[in-house]
């Protein structure tokens, strides 16, 4: 119940919060570029989720998506290239209370910051890692990324990448303890919202990666996909994401798949040939690193003393 308590009352007891409640500054991102969609369907989640804009962080690395914690109206860490997932485990381990969004990219992600990936993921602290995909290095103009495809030229690569892009799903299907992996693009907002939501409320670590438009540096790359809906491959099934009729429409190949099923997410990973949207894979009862190790976060500032004390105690020779 929001509001006041009686028409004669003066006393607010609890709030209810809009959109504009989780707006932080400005977004400058180019026009066209899909982190706006992005930002938009994490404003509506948290809306729709009553979160207490104080009780939410977001933390970032460097990129253009890493610029999203200017753009939250919650608390925020712009980190250091490839380092938003240390950043973010280092704030859930101590304030395990607050929900933790961690917005990434392909460079910052799956290249300079490759190891925290694989080590954060295993940790399976609750949080949601989205990683805007837009198979370029974007703030620093137009660089291969470890997703671009062969063939696209780039400022390392004039005459075209060279070597196989990275399958950010297979790798993360293989990491021990990974509990949520989904993938989605950005440019269909009903889609992104309800996999957002779906991050949100499962609790571990949930990985999506969002297939994002760059209209700057790598719009050849989104428009060939766009032009050609038999790319794209959508699950469905009772256990997985809620799908509107715009996604029916827009995504004509589906398939049926069950998301506790780990061996038929990576089947469904390996063929590069489609690319699934929607949620690969799901196991809510992996364990939380936070339940094992967040243990002290609700002592009071005289039994951390004394904790401290004890701990120094042990180097008195
Ligand atoms: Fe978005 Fe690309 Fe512009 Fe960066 S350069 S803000 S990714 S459109």
């Amino acid at each position: 119940m929001f509001g006041l308590k009686a028409d004669w009352s003066t006393e607010v007891f609890d709030r209810y919060f809009t959109i504009g409640d989780y707006a932080g500054g400005e977004a400058r991102w180019c026009p066209g570029c899909g982190d706006h969609a992005v930002l938009s369907a994490a404003h509506r989640v948290l809306r729709d989720e009553q979160q207490k804009p104080e009780l939410s962080v977001c933390v970032s690395g460097i990129g253009c998506s890493s610029r999203m914690p200017h753009y939250m109206g919650t608390y925020g860490f712009h980190g250091l290239h490839g380092r938003a997932l240390p950043v973010a485990c280092g704030v859930k381990s101590r304030r395990p209370d607050l929900d933790v969004w961690v917005a990434t990219g392909d460079g910052d992600c799956f290249s300079i910051g490759a190891g925290h990936w694989l080590h954060a993921l295993r940790y399976n602290m609750n949080m949601v890692v989205m990683v805007f995909d837009n198979a370029i290095y974007g703030l620093t103009k137009a660089q291969t990324s470890p997703t671009t495809p062969v063939g696209f030229k780039t400022n390392t690569h004039p005459t075209g990448a060279i070597i196989a892009p990275h399958n950010p799903l297979t790798v993360t299907l293989g990491i021990t303890n990974v509990s949520f992996v989904a993938q989605v693009v950005d440019w269909n907002p009903p889609l992104l919202f309800e996999t957002l939501k779906a991050a949100y409320r499962h609790r571990g670590t949930s990985f999506v990666r969002i297939i994002q438009r760059c209209p700057v540096y790598s719009d050849k790359v989104v428009k060939e996909l766009q032009s050609d809906p038999s790319r794209f491959l959508l699950l469905q099934h009772e256990k997985g994401l809620a799908v509107d009729d715009s996604a029916l429409r827009q995504f004509p190949e589906r398939t049926e798949h069950d998301p506790s099923d780990l061996g038929r997410a990576f089947q469904v990973a390996l063929d590069e040939s489609r690319i699934p949207l929607g949620l690969l894979y799901h196991n809510p009862a992996a364990p939380c690193y936070e339940d094992m190790s967040s243990q002290g976060t609700d002592f009071t500032p005289e039994q951390r003393l004394a904790g401290l004390e004890t701990v120094l105690d042990r180097l008195t020779i």
